[in-house]
């Protein structure tokens, strides 16, 4: 299988290719030139396989320049029950909320708490033995912006991954004193974390620039180093998401929610629109979804768009209680785009090309039509998210965090808008204790808020009993080890200084 730039159709690249390079040198990103179709037969054969199983499958028939041997070796290493706490890193929990059964998706069982883990635990593997077929010898240095969780998720995948050097920015008030904790004290002799003075849509930018910037490609190629990107625009971080979609509907047939074949929504988070592009990718290969249902808070871009067809990065940017949502360019929605565009590089180009200019463009009417049958845009802001977490828990004593509780939230929006009671599979994708305080003024707003978020971690378990994820836990009698702050425009700087190349 090759994959295309969506900038650019004469640029074909093998999966190793794309893995290894990350973005392509237009700028475009890559993308499979077709997606495996599987009928109830593959569906049925995958119902008996465990999550392992699932996962080997799928990415075989992505990844043809994989041997089964190294393909089966990425997934062995990736989802062991040490790092996921058991051997469906994927399970789901079911509860209900005003008489609305929610099948919510827990990928938060990795070794950092949110869904990152299940695309970053696998990927240092796969961008490895990229490295290997593509390239003499050179090392990897991965550039990360973040918005809080891929920087950790990166940082605990990658370290001490031999031939890789890992560098990640964040937004210095972009994120929660517990993401930053979990960053600063990084083990590892291979990573360096810095915070910017900006926002994460900055650092996002500033990582762009520094990819696309030829002359200090040039200088870490004379260092023996090349760039590679571990954010959600890499298609080794798309490609382990379509599994878990695959693998829930799997376990819904499994335990009588659904039937073979019968449909089911999803109700997704989004943010970068990694997580929900890639249960559109699974929906390409067959899985029955009627509805992709994105769920937004207050930086309500998506929402709009979806909507109207008018992408407008021109409005202000909230700081919310979900700030791994807090984006206003969402990157993965080109590869939505350049399918729904019919696979073209020209009109994609030039939409990308409006974004930069004039923040702005508008899609054809046609491709509004496609994106309004198939997605539902809604949104809720941090009063809404608050509520929706203390009635979930009042009600059937589940304890979500404020990125579910956005994603139930519009979830309820849908179903009390449309009528529409397909059952639905909703993404839940960080531990409640990942964002402690929020979750705490929710459930308890009474409660005098302790000091420090290890406090709040131990108040929040002793009110709710819902168990404390061992690596938050733990995180606590760690010391910091970075504390460099350095503004948007001097990253580059940074990165070569990093790197001792400057
Ligand atoms: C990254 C993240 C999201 C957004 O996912 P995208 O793939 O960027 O849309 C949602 N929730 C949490 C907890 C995240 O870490």
């Amino acid at each position: 299988m090759l994959y295309n730039s969506t900038q650019n159709a004469n640029e074909v690249v093998s999966a190793a290719q794309a893995i290894a390079q990350g973005i392509s040198k237009d700028g475009g990103l890559f993308v499979p030139q077709e997606f495996p179709k599987y009928d109830d037969e593959t569906f049925n054969s995958l119902l008996s396989l465990d999550y392992k199983g699932r996962a080997k499958k799928v990415f075989s028939d992505f990844l043809s320049d994989f041997t089964e041997e190294e393909i089966s070796e990425c997934v062995d290493k990736a989802y062991t029950s040490e790092k996921f706490g058991g051997t469906n890193p994927a399970p789901m929990s079911f509860c209900e909320l005003d008489g609305k059964k929610l099948n919510i998706l827990e990928l938060w069982h990795g070794p950092t708490c949110a869904f990152k883990d299940m695309a970053l635990q696998i990927l240092p593997h796969l961008l490895t033995k990229s490295l290997k077929k593509t390239n003499d010898g050179k090392d990897a240095v991965i550039l990360v912006a973040t918005s809080g969780d891929t920087g950790k998720a990166a940082l605990e995948g990658f370290k001490d991954v031999e031939h890789t050097k890992i560098l990640v920015f964040y937004p210095v008030d972009g994120v929660s004193p517990m993401q930053k904790h979990q960053m600063n004290t990084q083990e590892g002799g291979n990573v360096n974390v810095c915070a910017i003075k900006g926002n994460f849509d900055d650092a996002q930018t500033g990582v762009k620039k520094i990819f696309t910037t030829a002359e200090v490609s040039a200088k870490l190629a004379q260092n023996n180093m090349m760039f590679s990107s571990a954010n959600s625009i890499n298609w080794g971080r798309l490609l382990p998401q379509v599994v878990y979609y695959i693998s829930a509907y799997c376990d819904m047939v499994n335990s009588g929610k659904i039937k073979m074949g019968d449909k089911i929504n999803v109700v997704v988070p989004t943010g970068n629109f990694g997580n929900i592009l890639a249960s559109y990718y699974a929906g390409l290969m067959g899985l029955p979804i009627n509805k992709f249902i994105c769920a937004s808070n207050s930086n309500n871009v998506l929402t709009d768009f979806i909507r109207t067809g008018v992408y407008d990065k021109n409005r202000a940017f909230h700081t919310t209680i979900s700030p791994s949502m807090d984006i206003l360019v969402s990157s993965n929605l080109e590869r939505l785009l350049y399918m729904l565009s019919g696979n073209s590089d020209e009109i994609t180009k030039s939409w990308m090309k409006a974004l930069k200019t004039d923040g702005k463009y508008e899609v054809s009417e046609e491709v509004k039509s496609e994106i309004k049958d198939k997605f539902y845009g809604g949104y809720c802001d941090d009063k809404m998210t608050k509520t929706t977490i203390k009635r979930l828990f009042d009600q059937d004593s589940y304890l979500c965090d404020t990125h579910t509780a956005v994603a139930v939230n519009v979830y309820e929006q849908y179903v009390n808008e449309t009528g529409d009671l397909t059952p639905a599979v909703i993404a839940s994708t960080a531990s409640p204790y990942k964002f402690s305080r929020a979750v705490l003024e929710a459930v308890a707003p009474e409660c005098t808020l302790p000091e420090t978020e290890f406090d709040m971690v131990d108040t929040l378990n002793s009110i709710t009993k819902a168990p404390v994820p061992a690596p938050l836990a733990g995180l606590k009698d760690k010391t910091s080890r970075f504390s460099d702050v350095t503004e948007a425009d001097e990253m580059q700087s940074y990165v070569l200084g990093a790197l001792g190349i400057e």
